[in-house]
């Protein structure tokens, strides 16, 4: 089970409804957001969706599913990103479940799903942008898959999960996938799976919802950590991850991650560069850790420039919006980057 269905599941059971965060009541208009008196354009790199033409191409198959109808992408969700101030959001499709499809089968689904994503982005102009949620398993047929949602259908990039069926996508046979990515030059979102096969059977089970509040920051951790020291971002220099939740443990833990290879007595480095000099320049992270000091240390250890508004819709988690407008620790220059102007240029998007 993953997290995010867990969370779905919560809300849709009423326990999280009463957040205030969180109305989908008809808006009263359109929230502009401003910092210092100027309107800046408010792009959100997490939105999550689920395309329901899925469901017969599955159906009689060992991934047979439904789709949640809380994921579905509609006028609740523009509603909702009016009530914030969202102007762009992201779409991608995930929790990654058809990694463990046959390469027929992925084929078929990631087409229906990246097809699904192209008709929102026409039915609502100007407001959505997608990344295309490739089957990562086939990392050659993945990069045909990216090549055709960006060449042909004009997405901005790919989303993946930390692993795939509990390998990380480090080993040279993922190359072909990443050196698509730079050839492209389109960045990647990575964002959790499941941590489920990085520790022992159920030792996030229980307590309140630890396999996301654990278990997603530390398979977020496991990837940032193993595209490094396996040497992926040396291999690739021009690729660009954008990592979901803050980038996991990883900047608030980087002291450690940064010591290893130095310290370490048999350590396997394969990165030519200290930890802290690939999070200011080939990694970005999303504001989800919500509260200022948070954020604050996300820039301090990166600076403004790699750190991206997520909202992580539709899913109910404080929004960090007003939290980067309102901050004394950040300069206008900084907040608009963050809220927005980083991802214009990362995903290269229209003005
Ligand atoms: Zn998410």
């Amino acid at each position: 089970m993953t997290a995010d269905r867990t969370t779905r599941r919560a809300f849709l059971g009423g326990a999280l409804a009463a957040g205030p965060s969180w109305a989908w009541a008809a808006p009263a208009g359109r929230k502009i957001v401003t910092v210092a008196g100027r309107r800046v354009r408010v792009i959100d790199i997490h939105g999550h969706c689920a395309v329901p033409e899925v469901e017969p191409v599955v159906a009689g198959t060992p991934l047979a599913q439904k789709v949640a109808a809380s994921n579905v992408f509609g006028p609740a969700r523009i509603a909702e990103m009016d009530r914030r101030g969202i102007d762009l959001q992201v779409l991608t499709v995930n929790v990654y479940w058809w990694y463990a499809a046959d390469q027929a089968l992925a084929e078929r689904i990631v087409a229906v799903h990246d097809q699904g994503l192209a008709g929102l982005i026409a039915a609502y102009p100007g407001r959505l942008a997608a990344l295309s949620s490739v089957a990562l398993q086939f990392p050659e047929l993945a990069a045909r898959q990216l090549e055709h949602a960006v060449r042909g259908l004009g997405f901005r990039g790919a989303s993946i999960g930390g692993h795939v069926k509990g390998e990380s996508p480090t080993s040279a046979r993922y190359d072909p996938f990443w050196a698509k990515c730079q050839e492209l030059d389109v960045p990647v979102f990575m964002h959790p799976d499941n941590a489920v096969s990085l520790v022992r059977d159920g030792a996030l089970a229980g307590g309140p919802n630890l396999d996301n509040i654990v278990g997603n920051p530390l398979e977020t951790s496991v990837f940032l950590a193993r595209m490094i020291f396996d040497g992926v971002l040396d291999r690739f220099p021009r690729l660009k991850i954008c990592a979901a939740h803050g980038g996991g443990f990883f900047p608030s833990y980087l002291g450690r991650f940064e010591a290893a290879c130095a310290y370490r007595p048999g350590a396997v480095c394969r990165n030519s560069k200290p930890p802290s000099a690939y999070l200011k320049d080939q990694i970005l992270v999303d504001s989800m850790v919500f509260s200022e000091e948070g954020i604050r240390h996300l820039v301090a250890e990166m600076g403004a420039g790699q750190v991206v508004y997520g909202s992580d819709l539709p899913f109910p988690w404080p929004d960090t919006i007003d939290t980067i407008a309102n901050a004394r620790a950040f300069t206008p220059a900084q907040k608009t980057a963050m809220l927005g102007g980083n991802l214009a240029r990362l995903l290269k998007l229209p003005a």
